[in-house]
């Protein structure tokens, strides 16, 4: 069974992306084929003094700028490449990733 991407949704993963998915605690540090998150580091994100981005709050914002890049696929070659056109995730199969993390993109 594949594990779930919690930024893009893509469903590429080994081994689940955090030990405790339900509270994103333990990242494990690898990084997704299609957005290059990296987990464990991308979402530990100081704010100031000491304070830090919700890992929530850090997939959010994470995503929203991959997004506003057209969702380019980090590793093309091992992303499969009937979901993928110009480096891009295809839209209608970026839907589909999304819809594995609840978010609907048409809203
Ligand atoms: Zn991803």
């Amino acid at each position: 069974m594949k594990h779930i991407c919690p930024v893009c949704g893509y469903k590429g993963f080994d081994e689940p992306p955090y030990h405790d998915c339900k509270n994103f605690e333990g990242g494990s540090f690898e990084i997704c084929e299609c957005c290059r998150f990296q987990f464990g580091v991308d979402d530990d994100v100081e704010l100031e003094n000491g304070k830090f981005l919700t890992i929530r709050d850090a997939h959010r914002i994470y995503r929203n700028i991959w997004l506003s890049f057209d969702a380019p696929v980090f590793m093309p070659y091992y992303y499969p490449t009937e979901y993928q056109e110009n480096g891009k995730v295809k839209r209608d199969y970026l839907e589909k990733q999304f819809e594995n993390i609840g978010i609907n993109l048409n809203k």
